[in-house]
């Protein structure tokens, strides 16, 4: 057969194949010339990776393809390849999509081809159901310190623990597991195998962050995690909807990245950290620290909330890359980006934020966060009044 029939034919193969089968990037470029799969680029790295004994990587394109390796590809294929290696992918399990941090792209492919937890008559799902404790690095809650903590996860008792010593009796913390959020820390601890879990207590919310050097760990312990609350909230139902369970058993922020924000009194910039969780945005002095300087939670246009790009009186200068979250109350939040490319993203994310309708929920969260804070500053300026008149 000639080069150019190859290629044609390969072409023509694409056409039915057209998302990388593990992923699910659009217009994959690469195979895995031994499994007979379509795959993007970013997961041919991984796949290259495992070894040639696990997997054959082959560019459409840029190699050549023998008759014999072309014949392979037109008998598998991406659907039936799944059937095989994702044949019982477990409801709790959190498929990567393009966007979705590298560890735990890699940890599905991984899972899928070396460890071949997903083929027929693997038991993936008993594996986090048995998996209750593991040892992780906890970052310290007042210094930059990681200490290695015990880490205890109970579905029965709906609790997730942690203990200073293993031999410890009694955990230095404890949560109800349905009340938790874990997502992937990267951008905020520099490490790639870490998770921030986030736990909101009276409107407040609790930052911890655990990471481990073996990203199967971090990621099998997510999962854990996520088939827990699956069990607890009694969402093990077969034909569940998984992008709905994807939503409720961990929430990824809806952006976070630092921004310039000016006080209340026209103070001058200060650089920090803000996530959108939800209707719930916070910002911290440092990415890693365990409570927001500030947070509240936004409401719709019915309760007077609004985006303006720029500044909203001629109070403050407008810098470039401002704009304005008004509120309701006393104050409207002035925040600067750093490019053109970030205010659109916070604006489109906040804009959408404020166009939903808030429910009862939402408000009753708004009461106890603006009660919550309103406290902490009472506490803050009395402390202040108090150095003040002693020195
Ligand atoms: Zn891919």
């Amino acid at each position: 057969m000639s080069e150019k029939n190859r290629a044609a034919i390969l072409e023509h193969m694409k056409s039915r194949n057209n998302t990388c089968a593990d992923c699910g990037a659009s217009n994959p470029e690469w195979a895995s010339a031994s499994k007979g799969l379509f795959i993007c680029i970013t997961c041919s790295g991984i796949h290259r990776n495992l070894g040639a004994q696990v997997s054959v990587v082959k560019s459409l394109r840029l190699d050549t393809w023998t008759d014999e390796k072309l014949k392979l590809m037109e008998e598998h294929g991406n659907d039936k390849g799944n059937a095989i290696w994702a044949r019982n992918v477990p409801l709790c399990y959190r498929r990567p999509k393009p966007t979705d941090p590298h560890v735990l792209r890699e940890q599905w492919i991984r899972a899928k081809y070396e460890r071949k937890e997903f083929i027929d008559g693997a038991t993936a799902t008993k594996l986090f159901n048995r998996f209750t404790t593991r040892i992780f690095e906890k970052k310290g809650k007042d210094d930059n310190s990681w200490n290695l903590r015990l880490f205890v996860l109970s579905a029965e008792e709906n609790s997730l623990a942690y203990f200073i010593k293993d031999q410890d009796r009694e955990p230095k913390c404890t949560f109800n597991v349905t009340e938790i959020n874990v997502t992937f820390a990267e951008e905020r601890t520099s490490k790639e195998n870490s998770l921030q879990i986030t736990y909101v207590s009276e409107g407040l919310t609790r930052n911890y962050f655990v990471y481990s050097d073996s990203g199967k760990e971090i990621v099998d312990w997510y999962m854990a995690i996520r088939n827990a609350k699956l069990n607890l909230l009694g969402y093990n139902k077969p034909g569940i909807n998984s992008e709905k369970l994807d939503r409720v058993l961990t929430r990824d922020f809806i952006m976070e990245g630092f921004l310039d924000k000016t006080g209340p009194r026209d103070e001058p910039w200060q650089k920090r950290w803000f996530t959108l969780d939800g209707r719930r945005l916070l910002y911290l002095e440092k990415p890693m620290d365990p409570h927001a300087k500030g947070e509240l939670i936004i409401g719709s246009h019915m309760e007077g909330f609004a985006l303006q790009e720029g500044v909203k009186s001629g109070k403050h200068q407008d810098d470039d890359y401002c704009f304005t979250l008004i509120t309701p109350w006393k104050r409207d939040f002035v925040l600067k980006a750093n490019t053109e490319n970030e205010r659109r993203m916070w604006m489109d994310s906040l804009s959408k934020v404020i166009a939903r309708p808030m429910t009862d929920e939402d408000k009753e969260e708004m009461k106890l966060t603006r009660e919550a804070t309103k406290k902490i500053k009472k506490k803050t300026s009395l402390r202040y009044f108090r150095r003040v008149f002693i020195y």
